[in-house]
């Protein structure tokens, strides 16, 4: 067959991966300048690695992704350590995995019992349910209740509200009490303290995988933005960037489901409604290098809970502070303390119209809370990197409004983030999605058509 791929991010190289390995003709259509997505780098002059425009790590069960490295002899170059992620908490860094004890799980509990100004049944309502749901195989039949409302009940009004329901408002906004436990039972049971990255970068281990997809005859192109796939009468489909494209058996695209309405203004309506249903929010990360530690404990994650979906009335206006050099030495950056500014936002969100001056000057006062000491003098160098669709957000009873990977449209296939569900979006879910769908197109390929 002659496939076409939409997008050289992790989803799109996973299933060029299989495809080709399976003996059909691939080709990787990439509107940016390099492959990885969501999930790519850049580097600086100074820098020996690349750093993720937007903070990337992998926990010890991202098994797919961690068996795709294997698979192209690169496993020997993922790395995992055990940073501290913390909670900022009346004040100052309380810490949630600090690895105090051998085991991760017990050093959660440890954590959890040591949270200050929380009575002690609290404390171990919080650690016992907690570890609970992290240990419920399948969290799908959770998707029947909000994360608020779930929580409220089960964790305890005092976590709840000192807890769950700041990290809620911080990460989904006016959102934040319609999001379904399922998301939420998907994190606690995937969450491991050990993180993981790539020697050189998440960039260099997306290079390594397309690396092994060209070796396997792929063609990809790059700065190949498509602008149209067509129904062509008796010869598959048509893809089209203005400039180049092709007749194809069968398309995959790995857009954004806006994107995909966009790509193919045709396709059947209840379908199409489908992908106008998903919701999702965008991300904005003001990266800045420092010439020394911001937080000096150690802190990597700092989770900044808010209290109210009003950016201004929560004491940080972002959601996370991430000293990406508190997790890998800063000797691979030339020296530089990096830090992420990071936050969650619907995609018409103020933020995104400012410009990085504004960003600036309405994130950094903020930062002396950390560290009393930070002065703006301290930037050697700043970049500001933003996303329309970054993250999904599921609402109740999210896996029936899903819309399929196989189109109604004959050989016209759509894997994003947002069908990944119940996981939480992530390179390992890409991953395991990009090989189901391969699989699939296979399975198609050999079977008579089920689709219109
Ligand atoms: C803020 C943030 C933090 C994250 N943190 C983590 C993390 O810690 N760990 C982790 O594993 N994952 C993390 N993720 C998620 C991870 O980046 C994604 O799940 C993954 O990259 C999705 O891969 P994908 O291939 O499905 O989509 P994408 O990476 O979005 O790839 C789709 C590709 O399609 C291309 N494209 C779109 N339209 C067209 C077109 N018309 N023509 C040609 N090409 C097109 C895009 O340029 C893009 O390269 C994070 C994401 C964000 C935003």
């Amino acid at each position: 067959m002659r496939i076409a791929i939409i997008g050289a991010g992790a989803t799109g190289l996973a299933a060029a991966y299989d495809l080709a390995k399976a003996g059909h003709s691939v080709t990787i259509f990439e509107s940016g300048p390099e492959v990885g997505g969501l999930a790519a780098g850049f580097r600086d002059t100074r820098w020996d690695w690349t750093l993720e425009k937007f903070y990337h790590h992998w926990f010890a069960t991202d098994h797919d992704i961690l068996q795709m490295l294997d698979e192209i002899g690169c496993a020997d170059k993922a790395r995992f350590y055990a940073p501290t992620t913390s909670y900022w908490h009346e004040g100052g860094n309380f810490a949630l995995d600090k690895p105090v004890l051998p085991s991760g799980f017990l050093s959660r509990i440890v954590n959890v019992l040591n949270i200050p100004s929380m009575s002690l049944i609290d404390r171990l309502r919080m650690g016992l349910v907690s570890g609970m749901v992290a240990f419920i195989p399948n969290g799908l039949f959770l998707e029947k209740h909000t994360a608020d409302s779930w929580s409220r009940r089960w964790m305890g009004q005092a976590a709840h509200e000192r807890f769950w329901k700041p990290m809620l408002i911080g990460k989904f906004g006016p959102l934040y009490d319609q999001v379904n436990m399922a998301w939420f039972w998907a994190r606690m049971n995937k969450r491991t303290a050990r993180l993981g990255t790539y020697v050189g970068g998440f960039q260099a281990a997306l290079n390594d995988i397309a690396e092994a997809v060209q070796m396997l005859g792929v063609v990809i192109h790059l700065n190949a933005s498509i602008e149209q796939i067509a129904m062509v009468e008796g010869r598959g489909l048509k893809v089209e960037t203005g400039t180049m494209g092709g007749d194809f058996d069968q398309v995959l695209s790995t857009t954004s489901p806006s994107g995909m309405l966009k790509l193919v203004p045709h396709l059947p309506e209840a379908y199409a409604s489908r992908l106008h249903n998903l919701h999702s929010i965008g991300a904005q990360c003001l990266i800045l290098a420092l010439d020394r530690q911001l937080m000096t404990d150690g802190t990597y994650w700092l989770n900044l809970p808010a209290t109210s979906p009003h950016k201004d009335e929560n004491p940080f206006p972002f959601l996370a502070l991430v000293e990406h050099t508190n997790y890998l030495p800063k000797e691979h950056y030339g020296g530089d303390h990096l830090v992420y500014l990071g936050d969650y936002l619907a995609p018409d969100h103020e933020y995104f119209r400012m410009s990085e001056a504004e960003v600036v000057s309405r994130y950094l006062p903020s930062l002396t809370r950390v560290n009393s000491n930070f002065s703006p003098d301290w930037i050697r160098k700043r970049w500001l990197f933003r996303s329309p669709y970054a993250q999904p957000v599921p609402f109740i009873d999210h896996s029936q409004h899903l819309p399929d990977i196989r189109t109604p449209v004959s050989g016209l296939y759509f894997a994003s983030m947002s069908q990944v569900y119940p996981w939480d979006r992530g390179t390992n879910y890409a991953v395991e999605m990009g090989r189901r769908v391969a699989r699939m197109m296979i399975e198609d390929a050999s079977t008579p058509s089920t689709q219109d």
